[in-house]
């Protein structure tokens, strides 16, 4: 099988590794020349809108799929090759009103939310949806980019123009308990199978760490999770791999948005689980049985954030897995990740603070 991936990040290159093994052989499309996954097989450089560099990237490829969502939607449907996860899936996930309208529609519930497209419809929201909330952009928003908490109506201009006088959504803000997010699989079939629910924890709107399976899971709250997944997949004809990202709170779950590819916060599952999030998602798209989910006791990743680590102080943790990405250092862009294994939480968890010890921007 021959598989093209749009964009060569992180998570192309993870998902060249899962080839390689599987004997599926990717190829990636990136603008940059050095792209994490030009650095482990072929890549083609171009503009991921360019009908020329499309055209190079699927020439023989059985299917095309994307590593990230800002992918332009009307050039995957122009490809004339099958595309996977469906484009419907990108569109949706790249609109947050269709998002939580989706959602919404499948019975997942969300935090109450107005659309925004200008000062009145924002005080309009403001009186709708009540204080504090959260103005985001609906497009193009990533790692808590686009968005600010509004506090005070009397500052609502000003969160207007902090998220660039752009179409937005304005959200009430969660007091959650948890963030949460489950990782699903959905095969051509219709097979669904879920990864545990992992417990995410952010700062400036960056993923951290997550603890999988999430601490004090219970199968009640798994079930239901699981049971959003599948009315998701099934609504979208989803193939592949997707991540739904939750707010827990007093006893609910509540949608807060989902990604139509491999996630940041299954990143554990290459050590920690029985088959990777990358390895199923090739299973899924080139039509393959999917992979066991099971778990490998306790588990938990911590992000790799602005600046690497001292890698030999990473790797005498007893444990620890870390993965280098081979990009260029800056504050706030995700370098790599450290996957953490141990046989008890309380281990993991004095596990998770070794390594932030050792971690800059962490
Ligand atoms: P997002 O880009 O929507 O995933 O938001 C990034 C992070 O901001 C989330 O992981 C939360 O920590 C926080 N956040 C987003 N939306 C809300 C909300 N409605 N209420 C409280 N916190 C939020």
């Amino acid at each position: 099988m021959r598989v093209a991936i749009v964009g060569g990040g992180q998570l192309g290159r993870m998902l060249v590794q899962a080839g390689e093994r599987l004997g599926v052989a990717c190829v990636t499309l990136d603008p940059a020349a050095d792209s994490p996954a030009s650095q482990v097989g072929p890549a083609i450089i171009g503009a991921y809108d360019d009908p020329v560099a499309l055209a190079r990237l699927v020439d023989g490829a059985d299917v095309v799929t994307y590593e990230f969502e800002n992918v332009p939607v009307d050039a995957m449907r122009a490809l004339g090759r099958p595309v996977l996860p469906p484009p419907v899936a990108l569109e949706t996930a790249q609109d947050r009103i269709a998002e939580k309208t989706l959602f919404t529609d499948v019975g997942l519930p969300v935090p109450t939310f107005a659309a925004v497209d200008d000062p009145p419809s924002l005080a309009a929201g403001v009186e709708a949806v009540g204080l504090p909330a959260v103005l985001k952009t609906r497009r193009f928003g990533y790692d808590g980019k686009g968005q600010a908490v509004l506090r005070n109506p009397e500052l609502a201009e000003d969160a207007w123009r902090a998220v660039g006088e752009v179409p937005s959504i304005l959200e009430a803000f969660v007091p959650f308990d948890r963030e949460l997010s489950i990782v699903a699989i959905r095969g051509a079939d219709g097979e669904l199978r879920c990864y545990p629910l992992v417990e995410n924890h952010h700062r400036e709107g960056i993923l951290r760490v997550s603890y999988a399976p999430a601490p004090a899971l219970t199968d009640e709250v798994q079930r239901t999770a699981e049971a959003h997944a599948r009315a998701i997949g099934e609504r979208l004809g989803y193939v592949g791999v997707f991540a739904i990202e939750l707010f827990r709170s007093g006893g609910t779950l509540l949608g807060n948005e989902m990604a139509p590819r491999v996630h940041n916060s299954g990143h554990w599952t290459i050590e920690g689980a029985e088959t990777s999030q990358f390895e199923n998602h090739l299973r899924a798209i080139c039509g393959l049985p999917l992979g066991d989910v099971g778990v490998h006791g306790n588990v938990a990743m911590v992000n790799v954030i602005g600046q690497e680590p001292d890698a030999a102080a990473i790797l005498a943790i007893p444990g620890a897995h870390l993965h280098s990405y081979g990009k260029q250092p800056r504050p706030g862009r995700k370098l790599g990740h450290v996957t953490l294994l141990a046989d008890d939480p309380d281990a993991l968890r004095e596990r998770v603070l070794q390594v932030s010890r050792h971690l800059t921007d962490a």
